[in-house]
């Protein structure tokens, strides 16, 4: 662990930074592409870390890598290092591609669970050391979050997995990955954000949620036969057969159209149908980035329902994909399995 030397008091908040890569850390090769380097390069071009209010250290992955090639065994990683250094720090920062950002949060959203402290996420468009680079005022800010607490009680002020980018803090398991170009790049999706960052922090404290204090418990298992299969008028039987038919899937995504509609032609149901019988769970995603999926509501929708499609009601495509590897990690039944699945597990939903 590296100790990042700066102005703090002893009493001060003690965070801990782990790096992951992205292109907050990034630098051109030879060959004029991108690509991540060491932590150390990162904070030299940052000496305003030099001058904060907190104890900081780091911890970075053996490689920093592009969040392109970020796995579940990252994410099962960086869950078990926050659950070893858990009691020794008020809050976390993870410093990450923007790319899968939102996923990875979702991911240590679900692994993390009594989560009592800020886990905060956060990256650059921008690399450290460019002239505009967004990379100051996003980690500045994020570690700020981690930092902050009720000014009279004391208490943690945002004891949840967050994605803080441009001028906005966002539920992990709300995120979505919206922008490439500008410096906002990242949506709340259907979900109010919880920290608004201007000249002060603004918390929307009746957004957040506040649980019952219980220790810390880092889940260890994903499990990967999992699958996204996004629908489009056109999609063959072979395309669908090919999804659900692969050897021991357990669990797929569907990302149907609207408020969670799809085909109803025969050679479809039939699809799904088989994959059921194979206890394949599916879980009906919209396409639509604002709304919900109420299974029923069209004819296109109600023989989902009737196959034992559960609906995703208003959860993102990245917070349902980490939620089936999760829920399915945990070995249960399939009543149990059900149950879970369409349970509010980290506010990646809002039942209504
Ligand atoms: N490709 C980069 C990554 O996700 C993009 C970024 O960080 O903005 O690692």
């Amino acid at each position: 662990m590296l100790l990042i030397p700066t102005d703090a008091d002893p009493a001060a908040p003690r965070l801990l930074i782990l790096y992951t890569g992205g292109t907050v850390g990034m630098a051109v090769n030879r060959q004029q592409q991108l690509v991540p380097m060491p932590f150390e390069k990162l904070a030299r071009r940052m000496p305003e870390l030099r001058r904060l209010p907190y104890r900081l250290e780091l911890l970075a992955l053996a490689e920093p890598i592009d969040s392109s090639n970020v796995t579940p065994q990252d994410w099962l990683l960086l869950a078990q290092l926050i659950g070893q250094h858990y009691a020794d720090f008020d809050g976390f920062v993870i410093l990450h591609g923007t790319d899968t950002m939102a996923y990875s949060a979702a991911a240590l959203s679900f692994l993390l669970e009594h989560l009592g402290k800020p886990v905060v996420f956060t990256g650059a468009q921008v690399p450290v050391g460019r002239p505009r680079s967004d990379a100051p005022r996003n980690l500045l800010t994020a570690l700020e979050i981690a930092a902050a607490r009720h000014a009279r009680a004391g208490t943690v002020r945002l004891p949840e997995v967050g994605v803080f980018f441009n001028d906005v803090l966002i539920r992990g398991t709300r995120a979505k990955k919206v922008e490439s170009q500008q410096f906002a790049a990242f949506k709340s999706e259907n979900y109010p954000p919880l920290v608004r960052a201007g000249i002060a922090l603004d918390f929307a404290d009746e957004s957040i949620r506040l649980l019952p204090a219980a220790h810390l418990n880092v889940h260890e298992l994903l499990e990967e036969k999992v699958a996204v299969l996004r629908l489009f008028p056109g999609i063959t039987p072979a395309v669908v057969g090919a999804v659900l038919g692969v050897a021991g899937l357990r669990g797929c995504v569907l990302e149907t159209y609207g408020s969670g509609n799809a085909p109803t032609a025969p050679w479809f149901v039939d699809c799904l149908r088989e994959a059921r019988a194979r206890g394949i769970h599916l879980l009906n995603v919209s396409q639509c980035e604002e709304g919900r999926v109420v299974q029923g509501r069209y004819e296109t929708s109600a023989h989902l329902r009737e196959l034992g499609v559960l609906g995703g009601d208003d959860i993102t495509s990245e917070a349902a994909i980490t939620k089936l590897m999760f829920v399915l990690g945990l070995g249960l039944g399939e009543d149990d399995t059900r149950r879970l699945l369409t349970q509010d597990l980290r506010g990646e939903i809002t039942l209504i």
